[in-house]
């Protein structure tokens, strides 16, 4: 076991919400370590679409998944966050009033006097299509996720499933496939309407291809994957030439650890207050999609303004004695000091 870390808060989890927690717990001195289960920071907009545009951060008209993680990264430095990656939270302890024990399963040990619970979906994993013998293409021709789109220049893809992810990147891969078939089971998608629109031009303009079935079989040798036969619901088989085969199922939101925590949980969720987002535990947090409370929006914007609000009643619990005065970083020296521009 290695020596305990002490910090003023522990961020469980790298996404865009911890990572701005990080900023708006800074601005109030207080330090932070995060950790997060995957090899690298940005939660869903890092790991599942990291080239995709996202249009509704503020102030930002158009920026990537990794553009705004990378944006985050910057804005936080002056903090100096800590992080610990590939490292799973796994135990929560109550030692005082508050203080708490957090161990992780590379064995570490931190002493902190605040949590901030970050964790997204918890640990999120792809849902498996219905195919035999998919496991041997998985990571090798057949993939859940987008982490590169160039690496689909001029290959022949299927794409597999019918709501938004399916749609997006049908329009997004598109122009650089060699030949793309969407493939859904019916004809009728859940996908926003516009992309369903925009894919239905693309078919009858002959850029792509739409079948409706089911994959049933796939062809390939060494994990490389040549056809795929798709069975359509008169129970005629197509066989489909193809490289590249990418389906969209879903995700499987697992809470994982945090369920342990002695929390409060709703349908797998944190439920918190919205005026200073804490869970039923005094000094645990729970900001991001991982939160519940009445007109919830799982958005990164909600995400941002969550922390903003956590980080006064943080404050409380690291600075007890400290009275906490209210100040803009356009006008405070004090402020400009801490981001290193004054
Ligand atoms: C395809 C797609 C498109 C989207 N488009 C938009 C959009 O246009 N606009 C928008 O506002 N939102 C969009 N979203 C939603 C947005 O990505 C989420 O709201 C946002 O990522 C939530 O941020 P978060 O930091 O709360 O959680 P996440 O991004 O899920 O990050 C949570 C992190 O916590 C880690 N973690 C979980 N449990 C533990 C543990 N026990 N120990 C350590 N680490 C842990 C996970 O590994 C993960 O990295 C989109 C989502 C998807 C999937």
């Amino acid at each position: 076991m290695s020596e305990t870390i002490k910090t003023d808060a522990l961020i469980v989890g790298a996404g865009p919400v911890g990572l701005f927690a990080v900023f708006e717990l800074g601005l109030l001195d207080i330090k932070a370590h995060l950790v997060d289960i995957l090899d690298k920071v940005g939660g869903q907009c890092g790991e599942l679409y990291p080239e995709k545009p996202i249009y509704d951060i503020p102030a930002a008209p158009y920026i990537t998944g990794q553009g705004l993680t990378d944006a985050l990264m910057e804005q936080i430095k002056p903090f100096h966050p800590t992080f610990h990656l590939g490292e799973m939270v796994t135990s929560v302890e109550k030692i005082g009033e508050p203080l708490f024990r957090l161990t992780t399963d590379g064995g570490k040990i931190f002493e902190t006097k605040v949590i901030v619970i970050a964790a997204g979906g918890g640990s999120f994993q792809p849902k498996r299509p219905p195919i035999q013998g998919i496991e041997p293409y998985e990571g090798k021709s057949v993939f859940y996720s987008v982490r590169q789109m160039e690496a689909f220049r001029g290959k022949r893809l299927l794409i597999v499933g019918g709501g938004d992810s399916a749609l997006d990147w049908t329009l997004n891969l598109q122009p650089l496939a060699k030949r793309l078939t969407l493939i859904h089971r019916r004809d009728e998608f859940r996908a926003a309407p516009d992309s369903v629109n925009k894919m239905r031009v693309l078919v009858s303009g002959g850029g792509m291809e739409l079948s409706i079935g089911q994959v049933t079989r796939l062809e390939g040798e060494g994990g490389q994957l040549t056809a795929a036969h798709v069975k359509d619901n008169a129970g005629a088989t197509t066989r489909i030439e193809c490289d590249t085969m990418l389906p969209f199922f879903g995700l499987t939101m697992k809470l994982g650890p945090v369920a342990n925590w002695g929390l409060d949980l709703q349908s797998e969720l944190v439920p918190v207050d919205t005026e200073k987002f804490e869970t039923s535990v005094p000094g645990i947090f729970a900001v991001g999609d991982i939160n519940t409370y009445p007109g919830k929006l799982k958005l990164i914007l909600s995400g941002f303004h969550e922390v903003a609000l956590m980080s006064q009643r943080a404050h409380r619990y690291v600075y007890p004695d400290k009275r906490l005065v209210f100040q803009y970083t356009t006008s405070s020296t004090s402020l400009q000091k801490k981001l290193g521009v004054a």
